[in-house]
C-alpha cells in the first residue's frame, strides 16, 4: 500500500492523531444504527461510557501474573463464578476468564486432549464435531495436532447424533455440541450427546459462546429451552462469550469445567526458565486489565433482572424478523431457531446478490455456504431498526429479481468455473480462481461478493477454496 505510515520522525499532536482516527471511523459501518448483524453487540451509550471508565482505570494493569494485581484476580474470580452460577453449581464448576470464544475453545480442546493422553499416552487424538461447529475447533485441531472429524447435520440442522456416534473411536478425545450453532442458531441435541458421552466415558464440550448469555435468561423468562448445561452429566466443559450477548467490550469470554480435576489439564507450567517459575492458565501471556474491569463493571451494573429484560426484547425482536421474513415468498428461514441467531436461504434467488444489495445500503450480514444463506445475529439495538431492515430487505429481493448486468456476469463466472472445473487440470483451475479472486476483490475484501461465492459454489475441491481464502487474506496485507 502506497500511503502506509512508518514511525514518524517527529510525532503529531494529540489533537491531530485523534482527528485522523475520527476520519478513519467514517470508513466503517454504522453499528450504532443497527447495521451490523454480526461483529458488534450494542446496548447504548451509557453502557459504553461505563465500560470506558472501567477500562481506563485498569488498562495498564497486567493480568499476566495472577498474583501481581489483586484487583484483577478478584474481578476474574467474580466473573468466572458469575458465569458458573448461570450454568450449574458455581461451587463445583471451575473456569477461566479468556480473551474470547476462540481462546475458550482452544483451552477446552487442549484440556480434553491432555486428559485423554494421561489416561492413554498411545492414542492419536481425534475429535468429532458437528459440521456447523465453529472453526475455532478446527483451529484448535490444527494447533494442537488433533484430527478433526466433521459429523453431518440432520434435516433440522442439528448434528446427526447417529452419524456422530459412528465416527467416534478409541482415539476420540472430544465430542462437541453447540448451544446454539453460530451459522443457523440451532441447538444440537445436547441431552443425547451427554448420554452417549457418559456411556462411552467421553469428554463432551458444549459451545455456548453465542448462547451462554441468552439461554439461561430465556429459561428464567419461561421460554422452553432444551437442556444444554452442566445439569447434564456428560457435559465436561463449556465456552460462553461475554463479549457477545453479555454486551461486554471485546476480549471477554469464559471457559468452564465440570470440576477442578478436569480444569487442571488446562494449565501450562515451565519450571526451568532463567526468568523464574512460569505458569499460566490461558493462551495469552500479557493481558490488559481493562477488559476484565469493563466486563466486571457492566455485568454488575446490569444484573439478572437487566439481562432478563434485554433478552426478552431481543428474542421478541428476532421473532418479529422471522415472521416478516416468512412473509417474503422467495426466502426461507433455516430450521427452527429458538434464540436470537438465525439464517435464511432462498430457493429462487441468489442470496449473495441480496447480500450485495444490502451491503450497498450499509447493512452487514454474514454470507454462508452449504446451503447458501445469510446470517443475522440480532442484538439489543436492532429493536429500533427492524422496519428499516425489512424495507431494505424487501427492496433487495425485488432488485435481485430484476435483470441486471452484474447478474449476468455472476452467472457467467459460475458457468466459466463450472466448465473449467470439468475440463481443465486442477493446477490451471487454481490459477483461474486466483485471478478471478484478484479481479473481484482487487486485493482486499471484495466489494461485491456474489460472483466470488457463485464461483466457490462450483468448486468442489476444498483445497482450491482454501487457497482462494489465503489469496484474499494475503491481498489484505499488501
Ligand atoms: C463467536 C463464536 C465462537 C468464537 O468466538 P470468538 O469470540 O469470535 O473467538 C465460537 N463458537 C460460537 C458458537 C460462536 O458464536
Amino acid at each position: 500500500m502506497k500511503n502506509q505510515k512508518t514511525l514518524l520522525q517527529k510525532g503529531k499532536s494529540q489533537e491531530e492523531v485523534l482527528n485522523e482516527l475520527h476520519e478513519l471511523k467514517k470508513l466503517d459501518l454504522d453499528w450504532k444504527k443497527g447495521r451490523a448483524f454480526s461483529m458488534v453487540y450494542y446496548l447504548g451509550e451509557k453502557e459504553l461510557e461505563l465500560m470506558l471508565q472501567a477500562y481506563k482505570m485498569f488498562m495498564s494493569e497486567n493480568a499476566l501474573n495472577p498474583g501481581a494485581f489483586k484487583s484483577l484476580k478478584k474481578m476474574e474470580k467474580d466473573l468466572v463464578y458469575t458465569a458458573a452460577s448461570l450454568m450449574g453449581d458455581p461451587e463445583i464448576l471451575k473456569g477461566t476468564f479468556t480473551s474470547g470464544g476462540t481462546e475458550s475453545i482452544l483451552l477446552a480442546v487442549k484440556s480434553a486432549r491432555d486428559y485423554a493422553l494421561k489416561k492413554n499416552p498411545n492414542i492419536k487424538p481425534e475429535m468429532v464435531i458437528p459440521l456447523s461447529a465453529h472453526p475455532a475447533f478446527d483451529k484448535a485441531g490444527h494447533y494442537f495436532g488433533i484430527k478433526v472429524i466433521h459429523a453431518p447435520l440432520n434435516d433440522k440442522y442439528q448434528v446427526d447424533v447417529k452419524e456422530l456416534k459412528s465416527l467416534v473411536n478409541s482415539n476420540t478425545v472430544l465430542i462437541v455440541g453447540s448451544a446454539p450453532s453460530y451459522p443457523h442458531g440451532i441447538i444440537d441435541p445436547i441431552e443425547e450427546l451427554s448420554e452417549f458421552a457418559v456411556e462411552k466415558n467421553l469428554w463432551l464440550h458444549v459451545d455456548a459462546c453465542v448462547g451462554g448469555m441468552i439461554l439461561p435468561f430465556m429459561e428464567m423468562l419461561g421460554y422452553e429451552i432444551p437442556s444444554f448445561d452442566f445439569r447434564l452429566e456428560g457435559v465436561c466443559s463449556m465456552s460462553m462469550d461475554l463479549h457477545k450477548y453479555g454486551y461486554v467490550s471485546k476480549g471477554a469470554s469464559i471457559v468452564l469445567y465440570k470440576n477442578k480435576a478436569l480444569k487442571r489439564n488446562q494449565y501450562f507450567v515451565y519450571g526451568g526458565w532463567n526468568g523464574g517459575l512460569y505458569g499460566s492458565a490461558g493462551v495469552l501471556g500479557t493481558r490488559s486489565g481493562g477488559n476484565i474491569a469493563a466486563a466486571w463493571a457492566l455485568m454488575n451494573h446490569i444484573g439478572i433482572e437487566g439481562y432478563k429484560d434485554i433478552v426478552k426484547t431481543v428474542v421478541e425482536t428476532t421473532q418479529t424478523i422471522i415472521k416478516e421474513i416468512q412473509h417474503i415468498p422467495e426466502l426461507q428461514i433455516i430450521g427452527e431457531p429458538v434464540t436470537t441467531v438465525l439464517a435464511f436461504t432462498s430457493d429462487k434467488l441468489d442470496v449473495y446478490e441480496i447480500a450485495d444489495e444490502l451491503s450497498e445500503k450499509g447493512w452487514l450480514l454474514d454470507r454462508q455456504q452449504n446451503p447458501p444463506s445469510l446470517h443475522l445475529t440480532v442484538n439489543f439495538i436492532h429493536k429500533d431498526y427492524v422496519q428499516d431492515f425489512m424495507n431494505d430487505l424487501k427492496e433487495a429481493v425485488k432488485k435481485t429479481k430484476q435483470f441486471k448486468f452484474s447478474h449476468v456476469t455472476n452467472t457467467l463466472l459460475k458457468n466459466v468455473t463450472k466448465t473449467a472445473v470439468k475440463v481443465l487440470p486442477e493446477k490451471i483451475v487454481s490459477k483461474i480462481t486466483e485471478n478471478v479472486t484478484k479481479i473481484t476483490s482487487g486485493g482486499g475484501l471484495p466489494q461485491k461478493t456474489a460472483p466470488m461465492y457463485g464461483m466457490i459454489a462450483q468448486l468442489n475441491n476444498q483445497k482450491d477454496i482454501e487457497e482462494m481464502i489465503l489469496d484474499i487474506l494475503e491481498g489484505m496485507d499488501d
